[in-house]
């Protein structure tokens, strides 16, 4: 062969290599990380990116969206010697968190025998479908519920709700009244009973009272009130009734803003109970004078209370005050002939609608005793001057509070609006008889009571 052919030869393959080599080596171009990649939702990418050799300009063409769920293609492409070369890799952006269901309420609960479990709710949030609360579905199993929620992945959420069906508490019963009494020798005992509440139960009317209490024999003798709840739990409290001979339960009625038409009322059931009461009188009117009069001849004390009872007009000032009291003084002397100086004040004398003037009442109440006037609060409300108190409760409030051992004033209205307070009359005098209680009128010698002082 000729040596300079063989010399071409050679020199074409050594150029043909190069020239291989130099293109094969311009045309790297490979995908740098995995060609599928799985991706949290809500998570965020980071780009494997791509290997070119000498850096030749990559685009990179993607509408990835992290997101939203689904299979994503990013697609890369380099130019080598102005031809184009692509290499793909596929994303998918999944969810496979399980939704966050969350039970309301106690996951463990005891729950009364017979007695259905009121859902207290729950729910489910899930991070990509958001609230699925209303898709939770409730199963009983044994012991308990299931709650259970797919997301639309079909992740799962569960969560089970357990309970025991006992009753171990026993009823709760409280005295209505005090725990021990005074009861007078030979008059008959009132029972005011108990409540009993139950944590599973409506115990209520279940209560039993036992006692032997024998009124003509003095000591101390024991009410026992039981009750028990269905799953027989029992418990009981007692009272102490002690039938003594040596107290006296006195009491003072007391009647305020009056007198009007509904006077007559009360003047008739005292007369039938053949009781005194006193009667804090109050604005001036003529067409009331013969009733303020039956009440004195029938024996009852007239009193002073209010010729105006507006807290702005009469707590105004010592002067304003003095000159309303004086006029509803001698009214009630130019009607029954007596100068009185037993007073109530409007409200009390611990009232707070004088609050307006600061210290006023500190300075009245003094004031009135330096004048001669003896001044009666009272110890027991009946309640009617809230319009809302009804007659069961007015004579509840008068009896309940009615002790033993002391001087009882008890505060009633018998102006006009005030018929529910004439209905309760009738049965806290029956009541007061039965426990033998002394009722009086007030007079100069009964002892003040006073309240504390508010202002
Ligand atoms: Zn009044």
């Amino acid at each position: 062969m000729n040596k300079n052919f063989t010399l071409l030869i050679k020199s074409l393959l050594i150029l043909s290599i190069a020239l291989i080599s130099v293109s094969c080596t311009e045309n790297v171009f490979y995908l740098l990380g995995e060609e599928e990649i799985t991706l949290e939702v809500h998570s965020s990418y980071t780009e494997p990116g791509v290997y070119t050799k000498k850096e030749a300009p990559v685009s990179i063409n993607s509408t990835l969206d992290v997101d939203k769920l689904g299979d994503y293609t990013i697609t890369y492409t380099a130019t080598f010697n102005k031809k184009e070369k692509s290499l793909t890799r596929v994303v998918h952006v999944v969810d496979t968190t399980a939704p966050q269901l969350t039970l309301i309420g106690s996951e463990q609960s005891i729950l009364c025998p017979n007695h259905d479990y009121q859902e207290e709710g729950f729910t489910a949030l899930d991070n990509y479908d958001g609230d699925l609360s209303p898709l939770v579905q409730i199963t009983q199993v044994s012991n308990g519920l299931k709650y259970s929620v797919l997301d639309s992945s079909s992740n799962l959420a569960e969560i089970t709700r357990l309970f025991t069906i006992e009753d171990t508490q026993s009823p709760v019963i409280k005295l209505i009244g005090y725990d021990h009494i005074l009861l007078h020798q030979n008059a008959d005992y009132y029972e005011f009973g108990a409540s009993a509440t139950d944590n599973c139960d409506d115990v209520s009317e279940n209560i039993v009272v036992t006692h032997n209490i024998n009124s003509a024999v003095l000591g101390t003798y024991t009410v026992t009130y039981t009750a028990k709840d269905q799953s027989g739990n029992t418990s009981s409290v007692t009272r102490e009734v002690e039938v003594t001979d040596n107290i006296q339960t006195v009491v003072y009625l007391t009647f305020d803003d009056g007198p009007s038409y509904r006077t007559l009322e009360v003047l008739d059931i005292l007369k039938e109970y053949g009781v005194k009461a006193t009667f804090f009188v109050g604005k001036k009117s003529a067409e009331y004078e013969p009733i303020m009069l039956r009440a004195y001849q029938e024996g009852h004390t007239v009193a002073l209370h209010a010729y105006s009872h507006t807290a702005s007009t009469i707590y105004v000032s010592p002067e304003a005050f003095f000159a309303n009291l004086y006029l509803v003084q001698d009214w009630v002397e130019s009607v029954t002939g007596v100068k009185s100086y037993i007073y109530r004040f409007p409200g009390g004398s611990s009232n707070m609608s004088s609050s307006f003037n600061p210290g006023i009442m500190t300075t009245l109440t003094q004031m009135v005793v330096d004048e001669g006037f003896h001044y009666f609060d009272w110890n027991i409300s009946s309640g009617d001057g809230n319009s809302k108190t009804t007659t069961a409760q007015m004579i509840y409030n008068v009896t309940i509070n009615c002790r033993p051992g002391r001087n009882n004033v008890v505060l009633m209205h018998d102006s006009a609006s005030h018929d529910e307070s004439v209905a309760a009359l009738r049965p806290i005098l029956d009541y007061l008889k039965s426990i033998d209680a002394v009722i009086l009128p007030i007079t100069m010698e009964t002892p003040q009571i006073h309240h504390h002082i508010n202002n």
